[in-house]
């Protein structure tokens, strides 16, 4: 059955979903928004385990495109729990009457280019096809549980819950044997929460994670005095930083060049503080692994402080991998959980789970009987929602095909070989390294300024060249080489999915440095896309050399390092 041809096809209903569609309405486009969920909100319909909250002060976690939105809405907390991020959702919905165009409980199952009218066939699960010129995938970075799965998980009596597909109705543990798997920022919140409501608590850890206390609480007043005195001023300061949100990064503060106890009373401040503002005490930190290793220690220090048990605070440590380069976890109350009689550790490194029984789990060692286990075992990030979806390009090739060696695009907005086809928070986008809602944002606006353009000049279609989205990409490796970053076995590696290319997936060149690349390419005339309409080239400007100039303050020993690793990097890609 074939749809009306619409302008626009958004995927998702998410944030980024939900501020397309405004965009798009603004241009009077006619558009459409397919969701697999039966609500807007994304993650934060989704993810609704017990202590599911943002890890980003909410003040600076929320729209900032309408003043009075911003203005009319008042989060509770310094970091806002899952429902009431989804009450946002909601909100911004309903007062913007989104819902009317968004077709809830429908999966996108594939979309295929027609270059005979410069446009998109989406096919729905339900069979129907809509033809449409644009395409936007907004489907989630992290929208996509792993297919990870045990031996014997089929015979299991008990009942099963992944923290990405938590019952609406909320789950009562209360005189339950819990067994929970993983021990990322899913388990993190969660574990705390399931151990007070459970009878007894056991955690599988493979691979223990850093995390930092989020002092959760009423908005501290110097926020939110700085906040109500001109939330504009509040918000660019966000924008203008690396990750999209202000953590006081200190560009010049080198670790190695300072004396201990100065580096301790700063790393003591900023965890006092909570959050991430221990990832930018010094500038050092994120590339020098000497420097790394102050913080790490420092954390570990914290850890021991805070866990009675010895051997436990020692499972509990890192050792694997460089402070950072992990997404890092912001819990409440998570190590002193373990001081709680009815909680226990299971270090799966030494004591490798085996299979899961009728009753429940036997390691190597050990056989455990639990009433309910839960899954917090991750995402297939960043490629896993656009890879489920068939979608073909210019001349048939699926996005699977062109992304058989990791992920390639030009700014993380759009493939080489599928005209047309917008990503939100893509791949070669700062997206999980920053605030997400600001990425969305200037993701979304740009876009819509690519389609305005386009329709200013009645063009038919626009498609990232193949040397721009070449030359980005490396832009991207080169970036994450400068750092520790690819140096962990991390899912921003895509290490966490069995056969997924190594590569790492976001850009790690800042919020700030981002914005000014995009705007240098609208600048120049949309530098690296080929405009078109049917036959007809309109403009074509293939090469991408809006990078950006090297950094202003950095040290030069730092300098030598990371361009030494940018030049293994050239050598080992054969770019030198
Ligand atoms: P999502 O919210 O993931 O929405 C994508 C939507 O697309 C989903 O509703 C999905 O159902 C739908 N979809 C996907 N594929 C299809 C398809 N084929 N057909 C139809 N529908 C489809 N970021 C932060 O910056 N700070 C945080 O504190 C933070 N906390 C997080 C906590 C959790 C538990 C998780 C999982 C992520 C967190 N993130 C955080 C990242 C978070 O994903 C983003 O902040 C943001 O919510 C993403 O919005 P989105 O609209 O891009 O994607
Ligand atoms: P995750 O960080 O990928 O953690 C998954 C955990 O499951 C890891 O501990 C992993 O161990 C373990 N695991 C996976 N497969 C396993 C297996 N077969 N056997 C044993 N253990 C296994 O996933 P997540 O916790 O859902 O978080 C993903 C991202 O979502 C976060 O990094 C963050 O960006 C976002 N998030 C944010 C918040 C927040 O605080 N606001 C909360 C939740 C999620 P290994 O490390 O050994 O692979």
């Amino acid at each position: 059955m074939m749809a009306d041809r619409l302008d626009v096809v958004i995927v998702g209903a998410g944030f980024s979903g939900m501020y397309t569609l405004l965009k798009c309405r603004e241009q009077g486009l006619k558009v459409q928004v397919i969701e697999a969920g039966s609500g807007v909100g994304g993650t934060w319909y989704w993810n609704r385990y017990p202590g599911a909250r943002v890890d980003i002060q909410s003040l600076e976690y929320s729209f900032g495109f309408d003043e009075k939105l911003e203005q009319d809405w008042r989060w509770t907390e310094r970091y806002a729990p899952q429902a009431e991020l989804l009450s946002y959702a909601n909100h911004v919905a309903d007062r913007f009457d989104l819902k009317k165009d968004i077709c809830f409980q429908t999966k996108v199952t594939a979309a295929h280019w027609d270059a005979a009218v410069d446009g998109w066939n989406v096919t729905l699960d339900s069979g129907a096809v809509i033809p449409a010129r644009f395409v936007v995938m907004a489907t989630g970075c992290l929208s996509v549980p792993t297919d990870v799965t045990f031996p014997g998980i089929e015979d299991y009596k008990g009942t099963i819950h992944r923290t990405s597909r938590w019952p609406h109705e909320g789950v009562d543990f209360s005189g339950q044997r819990v067994g929970i798997i993983g021990t990322g920022s899913s388990a993190i919140q969660s574990i705390p929460i399931i151990a007070q409501n459970a009878a007894h608590l056991t955690v599988f850890q493979r691979t223990p994670n850093y995390s930092m206390p989020a002092h959760n609480g009423p908005i501290p007043d110097s926020d939110f005095q700085e906040w109500l005195a001109d939330p504009r001023a509040y918000r660019a300061r966000s924008r203008a930083t690396v990750g999209g949100f202000w953590n006081e990064a200190r560009d010049e503060a080198i670790a190695i060049h300072t004396a201990p106890d100065e580096i301790a009373d700063e790393l003591e401040r900023r965890w006092g503080w909570g959050g991430f503002r221990l990832l930018s005490g010094f500038a050092d930190q994120a590339i020098d692994p000497q420097a790394n290793k102050i913080v790490a220690d420092f954390v570990a220090a914290k850890i021991r402080e805070q866990v009675k048990d010895p051997k436990v605070a020692e499972l509990l440590t890192p050792k694997d991998h460089p402070f950072g380069t992990k997404r890092p976890c912001v819990d409440t109350g998570y190590y002193a959980t373990y001081n709680r009689d009815n909680v226990e550790l299971i270090d799966l490194r030494a004591n490798p789970l085996e299979a899961f029984t009728a009753t429940g789990i036997k390691t190597t060692q050990r056989r455990f009987d639990f009433d309910a286990v839960v899954l917090a075992t991750g995402f297939d990030a960043m490629t896993g929602a656009i890879e489920r979806v068939d979608i073909r390009g210019v001349g048939g090739e699926t996005i699977n095909e062109h992304w058989a060696a990791g992920p390639e695009t030009y700014l993380g907005l759009m493939v080489a070989g599928f005209p047309n086809l917008f990503l939100i928070t893509g791949p070669g986008s700062p997206s999980v390294l920053t605030n997400m809602i600001h990425s969305i944002e200037q993701h979304v606006e740009y876009v819509a300024s690519i389609i305005a353009s386009l329709n200013a000049s009645q063009a038919g279609r626009i498609e990232a060249s193949i040397e721009a989205e070449q030359a980005w990409t490396d832009h991207c490796d080169q970036t994450a080489a400068m750092t520790l970053l690819p140096q962990s076995n991390s899912w921003y590696m895509g290490a966490n999915v069995p056969g997924k290319p190594r590569r790492f997936m976001a850009y790690a060149g800042g919020l700030h440095t981002y914005t000014d690349i995009c705007n240098a390419v609208r600048g120049k005339g949309w530098q690296g896309f080929v405009i078109a309409r049917g036959d007809q080239v309109l403009s074509e400007s293939r090469v991408f050399d809006s990078l950006p100039p090297p950094p202003e303050n950095m040290a030069p020993h730092l300098m030598e390092m990371a361009m030494g690793r940018v030049m293994n990097w050239m050598q080992e890609h054969g770019r030198a």
